[in-house]
């Protein structure tokens, strides 16, 4: 066992020993993104409870992944691992060191140019991205070791593309880079952002990246959503992160040992929460993969932080 593998092992719920193992698939796994659809947002809370906003009322941090099963997510464990154990000298090496992530901008602005930020936001956005995957907003905080550097930003003048329409083309026409590139979006449609993972890379190299609402970046409009925590939410997700309440009460919750599970995404900033009270600790409201406003962010875990390096190196490095 590499050593990137027996930290991981140890921060793992015992739980997760007593489920069945299932065979994993060879191929790489091509996962169904979630569709923008009316019904879907209006099973959408309102997380804010103001409603002073139009745009802010259907608002939420949902669903903005591809949904991946409880048996998926067993064989894509498995698969990490094998990838591990053959990268064995390059995990151990690079366990725990993060890397420094090349970030392409990509501002998908309508043909008037609604849409559009300022350099100094982009450049905010980006130092909020350090500051918070460098663990500076709590002592409890994992510093994830990840950097990012602004490496290229590109105006796009669309109208489809700027209400995320046609999404798969836009970003298989616009997209930079190799599977170690961040690509970013910027659009303005009911999300506040999607995200790929990075076990989709092998299957979907063209279309891999984050798509985050233009208002999220700090100094936008979206009210409790403008501080950047969306982005970073997204790259969470970009660098192989659940939900923390993915899983719900269950043992293997979000597949992250030192995050409590969790029922229910957190609304807003509650001052304390307890969804699975028959399991240990509070919920993880001021987790950047929760829902909380981002105000309320300040924090991924250890356990986080060494599911990233692994997914890293497994699928981006
Ligand atoms: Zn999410």
């Amino acid at each position: 066992m590499t050593r990137i593998r027996a930290l991981r092992t140890a921060l793992l719920v015992v739980g997760l020993l007593a489920l069945a193992v299932t065979a994993v698939p060879a191929q790489a796994m091509r996962l169904t993104e979630p569709e923008r659809t009316e019904s879907t947002r209006s099973r959408c809370l309102d997380p804010d409870g103001v409603h002073g906003d139009g745009r802010s009322a259907s608002r939420l941090r949902s669903p903005d992944h591809p949904e991946v099963t409880a048996a998926e997510k067993q064989a894509i464990d498995g698969r990490t691992d094998r990838i591990l154990t053959s990268k064995a000298e390059i995990a151990d090496s690079a366990a725990g060191r993060g890397a420094s992530i090349p970030v392409q901008v990509h501002l998908m602005l309508s043909r008037s140019g609604e849409g559009d930020v300022s350099r100094l936001q982009i450049d905010q956005q980006i130092a909020v991205l350090n500051r918070q995957f460098g663990g500076h907003e709590s002592s409890e905080a994992a510093n994830t070791r990840f950097t990012f550097t602004l490496a290229g930003v590109q105006r796009y003048y669309n109208d489809k593309w700027h209400t995320d329409k046609d999404s798969l083309r836009y970003r298989a026409r616009t997209r930079v880079g190799g599977p170690e590139t961040l690509n970013i979006w910027l659009v303005d449609f009911s999300a506040l952002g999607i995200a790929t993972f990075p076990f989709q890379y092998d299957a979907q190299p063209k279309t891999d990246g984050v798509r985050v609402h233009f208002d999220s970046l700090p100094g936008g409009s979206l009210k409790n959503y403008n501080l950047g925590g969306t982005a970073t939410h997204e790259i969470g997700h970009w660098l192989g992160l659940f939900h923390t309440f993915d899983g719900g009460c269950s043992r293997s919750n979000d597949g992250v040992g030192d995050t409590p599970a969790q029922k229910y995404p957190t609304s807003g900033c509650p001052d304390e929460q307890d969804s699975c009270t028959e399991r240990r600790g509070v919920d993880p409201i001021h987790n950047y993969m929760d829902y909380s406003f981002d105000r309320c962010y300040n924090q991924f875990t250890p356990g986080q932080s060494m599911r990233m390096a692994e997914m890293w190196t497994a699928y981006r490095a």
